[in-house]
């Protein structure tokens, strides 16, 4: 993001921020200010939780930045969760998969199921960095795109694909996915879900491996 435009955001977070200090004059005449008296009764931890994750969210998503690797491609720290919307690897998942993940996710958590994004979004750069990495692993390309899609085909690079951990969330998703629309799209990877149906729909037969999109 160029600077100008950071510092526009980060100037329009502290007039919010100000705003709710300042205070207002409510109808029956008295004096106050919402934000801080309900920060006072405890009932609002702090202003950070109200107003930063809307602004970095903006941030993010308005730049998906193709070039990016690292954690601006949308490398995900370990055990990342789809409500930590500051990182670009979920912030730039497509909107109605990231809300069909995170609902996944209170289900799962109230069946005791941790539930983690362990990849997300990805940048092009981060997507062929990955391809590079598989056919150094596997010896060459067409063994590399059985597991890792090119960026021009990876549903991770359109925000459309996730990959969800540990073993028992791919397991608790693959038995209750298609209630939220979610649905294993490849044969050899229990781990990638995409939004395949409609809730409640019935999922699609799977491709046996990422190598049939092309
Ligand atoms: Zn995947």
């Amino acid at each position: 993001m160029r600077i100008w435009a950071r510092r526009l955001l980060v100037g329009a977070g502290i007039i919010a921020v100000g705003i709710g200090f300042v205070g207002y004059v409510a109808d029956d005449g008295t004096v106050g200010s919402p934000l801080a008296s309900r920060i006072a009764h405890g009932e609002v931890d702090s202003i950070l939780p109200s107003l930063v994750p809307s602004l970095v969210l903006s941030e993010a998503v308005a730049e998906a930045d193709h070039n990016a690797t690292g954690r601006e491609g949308g490398e995900l720290p370990r055990h990342a969760t789809p409500f930590e919307t500051h990182l670009p690897g979920i912030a730039n998942l497509d909107a109605a998969l990231l809300i069909a993940v995170q609902a996944a996710a209170r289900d799962a958590a109230e069946d005791g199921v941790p539930f983690w994004v362990t990849s997300g979004w990805r940048s092009a750069a981060y997507q062929q960095q990955l391809l590079d990495e598989a056919v150094e692993e596997y010896g060459g390309l067409e063994e590399a795109r059985r597991f890792v899609a090119t960026p021009s085909t990876s549903n991770h690079v359109t925000g459309r694909a996730v990959d969800i951990g540990p073993t028992d969330a791919d397991s608790w998703l693959s038995q209750h996915g298609s209630a939220y629309g979610l649905c294993q799209t490849y044969a050899n990877e229990m781990w990638h879900f995409e939004l395949a149906t409609e809730p409640g729909g019935i999922c699609p037969a799977m491709l046996s491996d990422a190598s049939e999109m092309q």
